[in-house]
């Protein structure tokens, strides 16, 4: 449980130090039934994302990735925001929030509300033949492990596999966003995963206090951490984040 203080010193920190910009990881999902790499009995125990989930056993076996990830690739649909993304939507409405950066692929921000997002690492909703570059949308993709075009080549998520480089222009998005903002809210992030791990020192070395949310303190070295799940955290965040600024003086 996040002491009252806590949450309180955070609050006034978000409203004196504007714009805020918030930085996610897979936690956020966590209550939303998407496990994280580390989520005990997750799909990641059995399998190493470093190996899977990287682009040279997707060329080398497509086939492989497709039967582990496939599933949950159209069942997307299946799964729905909950409270600690429309938390962020929320504060974004009520212009708290100047940008929010993810980690994740898997869309939940945008179905919570969010507008001004960064997809570091894409998303698995967009599916590309690596051969002719068709697009299809999922849910909506052929059958078949690993699924194919029409024209007969592999199809692949519009996803950042590890050894792929990131996307470069939400990789400068981000880094301005991070340099630029006076509070950055890291939420379910083990800050681990580069480049994504350096935006908490490149926001601090310009003059921003990093908050955190999550169950443990992660690599990003918070000023401020709130303690407990991102579900829970956020919106009693938010609220105090409103109620803050009604009575800063305008
Ligand atoms: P990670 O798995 O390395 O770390 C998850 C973090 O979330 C941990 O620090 C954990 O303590 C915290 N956490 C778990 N449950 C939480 C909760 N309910 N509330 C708050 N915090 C909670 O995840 P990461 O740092 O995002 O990193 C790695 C990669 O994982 C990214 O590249 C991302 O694309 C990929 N990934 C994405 C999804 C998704 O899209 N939902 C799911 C799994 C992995």
């Amino acid at each position: 449980m996040v002491a009252e203080s806590t949450l309180g010193e955070a609050a006034a920190a978000i409203v004196a130090r504007p714009p805020l910009v918030a930085l996610t990881g897979a936690g956020i999902s966590a209550e939303s039934g998407i496990p994280t790499f580390r989520s005990p009995g997750g799909l990641w125990e059995k399998f190493d994302p470093a190996v899977y989930a990287s682009i040279e056993a997707f060329r080398r076996d497509p086939a492989k990735y497709w039967s582990i990830r496939g599933e949950f690739i159209r069942n997307l649909d299946a799964y729905r925001p909950n409270p600690g993304h429309l938390a962020l939507a929320e504060l974004e409405a009520a212009g708290l929030l100047r940008h929010l950066i993810t980690q994740n692929i898997d869309g939940l921000h945008q179905k919570a509300g969010s507008r001004s997002v960064t997809e570091l690492h894409g998303n698995l909703r967009e599916i590309f033949c690596l051969a002719c570059r068709r697009r299809y949308l999922a849910p909506r993709i052929p059958p078949g492990t690993p699924p194919r075009c029409d024209c007969g080549g592999v199809l692949k998520p519009n996803t950042v596999l590890f050894g792929e480089a990131l996307p470069p222009a939400a990789l400068e998005r981000a880094l301005r966003e991070a340099a630029g903002c006076g509070c950055l809210l890291v939420v379910g992030t083990s800050a681990l995963v580069q480049p994504a791990a350096s935006l908490p020192s490149i926001a601090r070395e310009h003059g921003a206090w990093v908050i955190e949310v999550n169950l443990e303190r992660s690599a990003a070295a918070a000023e401020l951490f709130l303690e407990g799940p991102a579900g829970v955290v956020l919106p009693q965040l938010a609220a105090r984040v409103l109620a803050e600024r009604e009575k800063a003086p305008r």
